[in-house]
């Protein structure tokens, strides 16, 4: 067998960067065979929407780098408190000592998120603040003498994270398959699924009757439960599954009836994604927990918090010798860059009115994709919330068969937008858009005509005719 490294570099195409870089680095979320065909883009810099690599190309980052711009890349208020924090406190343990911005942030977290959310615990990406979430709701119940209370329940395509306690209340097949005999057991029910809808309604109208399996599953369950853990609105790295703010409100409505923590997951949506701060408010719903992460620093800095309420808080308080108290750290906990750059993304958001610029660049994304996509012979649907656009292509937009995922349809299409400008990462056959919120209408424009001519140039590769 052809050892992997020499195949990968004796394509002659590469340049010396991507050469070095394919010594030595293993990418997330890759088979790295596929960078044979398909090299990493070298980038050397980065404005507003653009990513600028090494060879003289540029490209619109229309998926904000994972989900984590908000204001443009090197946004220039973010950059310079940052760089006037590193000269004067970069980093200080976090246990027994603390810093203003910490304290700041914290403070505006607390004044932003759902009422009776008070307190605040620092990690540093979002998989951890789901750990420290269920890590709580389970260490809660052990010390208020709900011993039977040690499971969780988590929903059909829900995505948590990569860690193993997060893989566990995770539901997409590539990425839990192989790690399955690690993960602890979680009752999983079945989650809203508004475009193939089983009781035929629609998203914007509907009361949730999906919502009766939940509760059915809670109702032979709940003594055994401590934490419901879900994403609101939005499923995304499982396609963007939209669901309406009404099984929001009806879940939160069981998990007080049976004495369930409910906790929010929204690492990806939280900081106006969805048109609001967080998702949550479009319910009125008041989670147990929240995670937040992604969008906290503007894609500036690894960060995220867990913030949580009085009750759970007290429950941990007690003298030293109880060993109540909650053990869970990072090394980078409350890292003092990342919270003074956090503190800025709100200062931005307050001082430039942010939720009106979403939801008007939410209407201009609607707009622009209905007027290219609406006759699309594959166009299954076209959903959006707030600054999330997506698109799920089928086979047959009748039956809605989906496209089989060996087609590889988003890669193929990803491949063809990034040589025309535009980076889009297509989950599956669902091509989303969910770019900085910064984008203007000329770019916006340009995003949406190369996803568009990306999506014709391959399926008439493919010999459909358009
Ligand atoms: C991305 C994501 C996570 C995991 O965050 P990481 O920082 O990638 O570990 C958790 N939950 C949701 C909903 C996410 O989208």
């Amino acid at each position: 067998m052809k050892h992997s490294t020499t195949s990968l570099i004796t394509n002659n195409t590469l340049t010396t960067l991507q050469e070095r870089d394919l010594r030595h680095i293993w990418h997330p979320c890759s088979q790295m065979k596929d960078y044979e065909q398909f090299p990493p883009k070298v980038i050397q810099k980065a404005q507003g929407v653009w990513l600028y690599d090494d060879a003289g190309n540029r490209y619109l980052d229309a998926v904000s780098s994972w989900w984590v711009n908000l204001f443009g890349h090197a946004n220039e208020r973010l950059a310079n408190v940052l760089a006037e924090q590193a000269h004067s406190l970069e980093h200080v343990i976090f246990a027994n000592f603390t810093h203003e911005p910490a304290i700041e942030l914290a403070e505006r977290l607390v004044r932003m998120t759902p009422e009776g959310l008070e307190k605040v615990f620092f990690a540093d990406n979002g998989s951890s603040a789901v750990e420290i979430a269920l890590k709580m709701s389970f260490q809660y119940r052990a010390q208020t003498g709900q011993t039977r209370k040690t499971r969780f329940l988590a929903f059909t395509n829900a995505y948590h994270g990569e860690t193993i306690g997060a893989l566990s209340v995770s539901n997409v097949e590539l990425y839990n398959k192989v790690f399955r005999p690690l993960m602890f057991d979680t009752i999983r029910s079945q989650g809203p699924d508004c475009y193939r809808c089983p009781f035929g309604k629609q998203r914007d109208t509907c009361e949730a009757p999906c919502i009766q399996a939940v509760e059915q599953d809670i109702i032979a369950q709940h003594e055994e439960l401590t934490a419901v853990i879900i994403e609101p609105l939005i499923q995304c790295a499982s396609g963007m599954n939209m669901y309406p703010p009404v099984f929001l409100e009806k879940l939160e409505a069981l998990c007080k009836q049976y004495d369930i923590h409910l906790i929010a997951d929204e690492v990806a949506v939280g900081f106006g994604r969805t048109g609001t701060v967080f998702a949550c408010e479009q319910a009125a719903i008041q989670p147990d927990f929240i995670c937040l992460s992604k969008g906290i620093t503007g894609g500036f800095l690894p960060l995220s918090v867990v913030v949580t309420t009085n009750e759970v808080y007290d429950a941990f308080y007690d003298d030293y010798q109880t060993l109540k108290a909650f053990l869970h750290s990072h090394s980078y906990t409350g890292n003092t860059l990342a919270c003074r750059v956090a503190q800025e993304v709100l200062t931005i958001f307050e001082d430039e009115h942010y939720i009106e610029i979403v939801q008007q660049q939410a209407r201009r994304l609607r707009e622009g994709v209905i007027k290219r996509f609406k006759d699309f012979p594959y166009l299954g649907e076209f959903r959006q919330t707030g600054m999330v656009g997506a698109i799920e292509l089928v086979k047959n937009t009748r039956t809605k068969e989906p496209f089989a995922s060996d087609e590889r349809i988003g890669y193929e299409i990803y491949k063809r937008a990034l040589e025309k400008g535009v980076l889009l990462r297509p989950l599956g056959s669902i091509i989303y858009f969910m770019p900085p919120y910064i984008i203007s209408e000329d770019e916006m424009n340009f995003m949406l005509d190369v996803a568009y001519e990306a999506t014709c140039d391959y399926f008439k590769e493919r010999g459909a005719s358009l």
